[in-house]
């Protein structure tokens, strides 16, 4: 019988980047095959079929594809969620801890409406302090998350645990 890809099958690891040390799981090559992405785009939506959505958020920089790709399949806004300074309107902001430091995620604070129904996603799930952030915004402005999607989670680094103590459905297509 056939092979068939799985989404995994078009993820590519790249050593030593951005630093010496860490292996970066890289999904342009998934996203830049026709039956990856779209394979990849109805994964991530399955467990949501029939569900009510208003709103998907994307997490800065690779939940803006897989996010928009999703919204116009569901026929819903998007909103982005972006690192500190890039938004141009009135922002509300959410810090969080890095290894080193930390980091500020932004959302435009007009940008969900109370009482909305939000899917969140991002491309990979690592220590979850990226999602927490978003998620933190999301419900400061008032959305309600009905799931958080990611294409990829790092186990070893405990995001999903993180995110499901929150309250959080975490739905992942692969590790
Ligand atoms: P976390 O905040 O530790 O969960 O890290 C997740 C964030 O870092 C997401 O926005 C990811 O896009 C990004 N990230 C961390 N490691 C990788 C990787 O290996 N590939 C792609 N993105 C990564």
């Amino acid at each position: 019988m056939k092979h068939r890809k799985s989404v995994k099958d078009y993820i590519r690891t790249i050593v030593d980047f951005p630093h010496e040390g860490i292996m970066f799981r890289d999904v342009t090559t998934l996203f830049a095959d026709p039956r990856g992405f779209r394979m990849c785009i109805d994964e991530l939506l399955h467990p949501y079929a029939g569900e009510e959505i208003d709103k998907v958020v994307g997490l800065e920089a690779r939940g803006f594809i897989i996010g928009g790709a999703i919204a116009h399949q569901l026929s819903v806004g998007f909103t982005p969620i972006r690192k500190k300074g890039k938004l141009p309107g009135a922002t509300l902001s959410q810090a969080y801890a890095l290894e080193y430091g930390e980091a500020v995620m932004e959302v435009h604070d007009d940008a969900i409406q109370p009482g909305e129904k939000v899917l969140v996603v991002d491309d990979l799930l690592a220590t979850g302090g990226t999602a927490a952030a978003g998620i933190q915004l999301i419900e400061k402005l008032g959305g309600e998350i009905i799931g958080c999607a990611f294409i990829i989670d790092l186990p070893d680094l405990g995001g999903r645990a993180k995110l499901e103590e929150m309250g959080m459905d975490v739905h992942i297509l692969c590790e």
